[in-house]
């Protein structure tokens, strides 16, 4: 099943895809005059052309060309409640109907709340908001670098934490690390940044015991969401805990996409791993754009007056925007109210889901696996990502693994089956999405007979390949 060349298949999904999407084809030539390649975002930007999207309820989206599309994108994962619902349209609607809710600059009561909810889901003594897990995660990284007065920032290899200087190091995988993955930074930031492999204890120990008196910070995602949906293990995380304790190194959790996704809170505590800094975004705006950097009073501290702003962690003229926030408390506030209900039916979900990508597969002869169910920590999942091992017995638990195109079909999974699922009326990117708290019996059935029709497609078209 190895080097299938998918061309002839790529080529008749666009085709059929371009005269399906008539509306969607136009606006991207217009889009293209005005917009680098059409859009702002590279991965929403699917060749030929997006679907430009012009409704968005629950589980599903509308396109230009009048398509319902059955969404498991979700916004990026942010949507655990699906796209625009009720409870918060309905709260912004108010406010706004109030004549409230746009940018004041001003500091009000939303914060607070907020902010309390945090710590008390969390654990975490203080919190500071900001746009973006992008910029969150930059700051925890100042954060910790200005605390220890080191430099050196370990992160995973595959690990993504936002386009920031340090995060756009040990991204892509091709055999080994690249260094910095764009023009326009200095190669000196590479050195800054120690690459570790995911799930390996072992190496992580190793690097902590060569490096350890030098490493400011390890910044970690506890589900590894871009790098292949893939739980860290206990005995990782507990490592990672021990080592940055043994070494004086800050312990980051970056739970961008793992923050209230598997319970109203952090998951760092069904690892019974406390880290000093831990970022939160997608899930806690509600839809809106807001992160936040959660931790330890004392390296929080130094972004204040106590320290004498000794972290620039400030600025942003939309930090902690009202409506945004008001976004937040409304769904913090929804999410720990509703715990009991929420999380088991999303695991539930979940799990129905991932079996249907895979017995539609190997129905088929295919074989699919799909990462991101529950773990030996995590009680259950709604997230997903669809892989194709050459091998049964493969174990997809490193990003390294999981994209290596010498054991798992990663063109497949990467690039042809998005517009594959689209002619289904299924949308997701890179075979990776989550349910949401909508996705119920009625898109379970329709996913059904989409993934056949897609794993029947597939097949036809490997069978026809060149097989090299
Ligand atoms: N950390 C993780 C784990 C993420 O998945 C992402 C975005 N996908 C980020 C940070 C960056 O967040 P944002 O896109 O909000 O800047």
């Amino acid at each position: 099943m190895q080097n299938i060349d998918y061309t002839q298949l790529l080529q008749d999904l666009t085709e059929e895809y371009r005269l399906r999407n008539p509306r969607s084809a136009a606006m991207d030539e217009k889009a293209r005059q005005y917009l680098v390649d059409g859009g702002s975002h590279a991965i929403r930007l699917l060749q030929p052309f997006p679907p430009r999207i012009t409704w968005a309820r629950g589980a599903w989206l509308r396109d230009e060309d009048g398509h319902h599309l059955l969404d498991y994108w979700q916004g990026h994962l942010g949507n655990l409640l699906g796209h625009n619902p009720e409870v918060i349209t309905a709260t912004l609607g108010a406010a706004f109907e109030a004549g409230v809710g746009l940018q004041t600059g001003m500091t009000e009561g939303l914060q607070i709340e907020c902010a309390q909810i945090l710590c008390q889901q969390t654990g975490a003594e203080r919190v500071r908001f900001t746009t973006s897990g992008t910029l969150a995660t930059m700051y925890a990284i100042w954060l910790g670098r200005a605390y220890t007065g080191r430099d050196l920032i370990m992160k995973v290899g595959g690990g993504w934490h936002g386009a920031h200087p340090w995060g756009l190091t040990g991204v892509s995988y091709r055999d080994e690390y690249q260094g910095v993955e764009t023009e326009g930074l200095t190669e000196a930031i590479a050195d800054e940044v120690l690459v570790t492999r995911f799930n390996d204890p072992g190496i992580l120990s190793d690097h902590f015991k060569q490096y350890g008196e030098r490493i400011a910070c390890f910044i970690v995602e506890p589900f590894i969401g871009a790098g292949g949906s893939i739980p860290a293990t206990q005995e990782y995380l507990e490592t990672a805990r021990q080592m940055t304790e043994q070494y004086g190194s800050i312990l980051i959790l970056d739970e961008v996409i793992s923050g209230f996704r598997f319970r109203a809170g952090d998951v760092g505590a069904l690892y019974g791993v406390r880290p000093d800094l831990a970022v939160f975004g997608k899930i806690i705006g509600g839809g809106m754009p807001v992160a936040a950097v959660a931790g330890r009073a004392d390296l929080m501290e130094q972004v204040g007056r106590a320290k004498n702003h000794k972290v620039k962690f400030s600025g942003g003229t939309y930090s902690a925007h009202p409506a945004s926030l008001l976004a937040t408390k409304t769904i913090l506030n929804h999410l720990v109210a509703q715990e009991a209900e929420i999380y088991p039916r999303l695991a539930a979900f979940g799990e129905q889901t991932r079996r249907t990508f895979e017995a539609a597969f190997i129905q088929e002869g295919i074989l699919a696996r799909c990462t991101g169910g529950e773990s030996e920590v995590l009680p259950g999942s709604s997230l997903f990502r669809i892989h194709f091992p050459f091998r049964d017995d493969l174990l997809i638990n490193t990003p390294e693994i999981a994209f290596d195109p010498r054991v798992c079909d990663v063109q497949l999974s990467q690039n042809v089956l998005g517009l594959a699922w689209l002619l289904e009326d299924v949308h997701m990117l890179h075979s990776h999405g989550a349910v949401s708290s909508v996705h119920a019996e009625a898109e379970l059935a329709f996913l059904e007979q989409a993934s056949r029709r897609v794993a029947r497609r597939v097949k036809a078209g490997i069978d026809s390949a060149r097989i090299s």
